[in-house]
C-alpha cells in the first residue's frame, strides 16, 4: 500500500504516519518527491484497509498498488530516481559512463586503466576482483589484492569505483573499497546475497540475469528497496537468444519498458550484450538513442593480452571514439555528455 500525504503535510504528520505503521509490525518508506511525499508500506500479508491509513492527519489517500514490485514502481513514485556515487548523478539528465576492464590484473594495468578512462571522458572505473566464469578453469580474479589496487587507482584519477560481488565473503571484503557493489548476471536472483548487499547501504548496480523477465528483474530491485537501500541502478547485458554472431542478444526492448514500470536509472552493457568489440559502440550508440541513462564497456590496455573478456574489450582509442559520438547523440534526447577534462 502507498499513503500519499498531503502537499501541506508538516514533518510531524509524516512522522506520526510512519510510526502508526510500524506500532502495526510493519515497513514504512519514506518517498519525498517533488509535489508531495508518499509512504510505501511493506511487510503486510494481504491487503490493508485504506481507511485506517486514511483518517490519520495529512493522509490524502491509501492507494494499493497492484503490481508484485511496488517500491520500484513509478506507481508508488512518479519521478526519476538518481543515484549519487561520489559527485556523479546517475538516472539524472548527464550521461553516465562506466569503463575498464574485465578483471583487475595488475596494479600496473588497473591504474593504466583508470588513466585511460580518466581520459576518455567517463565518470566511473570498473574492474572485477572476484570472476564468475563459464569454465572453472579460467582466471577468475585476484580478489583483496585487486580490490585495493583498483581503489588507489580510483583514488588516484578521482573515479568513483564499480567491482562485483559474489557471495558473502566478497561482499564484506569488497565494502571498504569500492563505492559501487555490482550483483552479476548470474546472481540476480540469488535472494540471500541481495539482501546482504542491499545491508551495506551502498549503491547497486543490478545485472538483468540472461533469462530474466522485466518483473523479475524489478522484483529482484524491490529486494534491495524493501530492506531501505533505494540505490539501485539497473544494468541490461543482454540475454539468451538463438545469434549465432554474438555472444548475447542485447535486449534493448528493456530500457523503455523499465523507463514505463519504474523510476529507477537503467545503463546498458553492450560489451557483455554482444561479446565482440566491433559491435560494442553501434549498441553503445543505440542505448543512448533508447534512452538508457548510461553504459558500462569493457576497455583494456591490451586487450589482446588480457585475462579474461579480450575480445570485447575496447582498444582505448575506441573508448575515445563512442564516447565522442555518444556526445553527439546525447542531446537529440535531452541528454548530455560532460566533455573531457
Ligand atoms: C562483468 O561485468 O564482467 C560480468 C561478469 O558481467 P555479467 O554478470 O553481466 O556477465
Ligand atoms: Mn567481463
Amino acid at each position: 500500500m502507498l499513503i500519499i500525504m498531503n502537499r501541506e503535510a508538516t514533518h510531524e504528520q509524516i512522522q506520526n504516519v510512519v510510526a502508526y505503521i510500524e506500532s502495526l509490525g510493519l515497513r514504512a518508506h519514506e518517498i519525498p518527491g517533488e509535489s508531495r511525499t508518499a509512504i510505501g508500506i511493506t511487510g503486510n500479508q494481504g491487503a490493508l484497509p485504506a481507511a485506517q491509513f486514511e483518517e490519520l492527519p495529512g493522509v490524502v489517500q491509501a492507494v494499493r498498488v497492484t503490481k508484485s514490485f511496488k517500491l520500484v514502481s513509478r506507481e508508488t513514485k512518479p519521478e526519476d530516481t538518481i543515484v549519487q556515487v561520489g559527485d556523479v548523478r546517475i538516472g539524472g539528465t548527464e550521461l553516465t559512463v562506466i569503463a575498464g576492464p574485465c578483471s583487475v590484473e595488475s596494479r600496473e594495468q588497473i591504474f593504466k586503466s583508470a588513466e585511460l578512462v580518466k581520459r576518455s571522458g567517463a565518470q566511473l572505473l570498473r574492474g572485477g576482483a572476484f570472476k564468475p566464469r563459464t569454465s572453472p578453469y579460467s582466471f577468475r580474479g585476484l580478489g583483496k589484492q585487486a580490490l585495493d589496487w583498483i581503489q588507489s587507482a580510483g583514488k588516484e584519477y578521482d573515479l568513483p569505483v564499480v567491482s562485483e560481488v559474489v557471495d558473502i565473503e566478497s561482499c564484506e571484503m569488497a565494502l571498504p573499497y569500492v563505492d559501487v557493489l555490482q550483483v552479476g548476471a548470474r546472481n540476480m536472483q540469488n535472494f540471500t546475497l541481495i539482501e546482504i548487499v542491499a545491508r551495506s547501504g551502498k549503491p547497486i548496480l543490478l545485472k538483468r540475469g540472461p533469462a530474466a523477465s522485466l518483473d523479475e528483474l524489478l522484483n529482484a530491485a524491490e529486494y534491495i528497496l524493501s530492506i531501505g537501500n533505494y540505490n539501485v541502478i539497473l544494468c541490461e547485458r543482454g540475454i539468451r537468444g538463438f545469434s549465432d554472431f554474438s555472444r548475447n542478444t542485447l535486449d534493448l526492448n528493456i530500457v523503455p519498458a523499465v523507463k514505463e514500470a519504474s523510476h529507477l536509472p537503467i545503463i546498458v552493457d553492450p560489451s557483455h550484450g554482444t561479446g565482440h568489440r566491433k559491435m560494442v559502440s553501434p549498441l553503445a550508440r543505440a542505448a543512448v538513442a533508447a534512452g538508457a541513462d548510461g553504459l558500462i564497456v569493457e576497455m583494456h590496455p591490451d586487450p589482446d593480452h588480457a585475462l579474461s573478456d579480450g575480445y570485447q574489450s575496447l582498444y582505448p582509442t575506441q573508448l575515445d571514439g563512442m564516447i565522442d559520438s555518444l556526445r553527439q547523440i546525447a542531446p537529440a534526447v535531452g541528454r548530455t555528455l560532460n566533455p573531457r577534462p
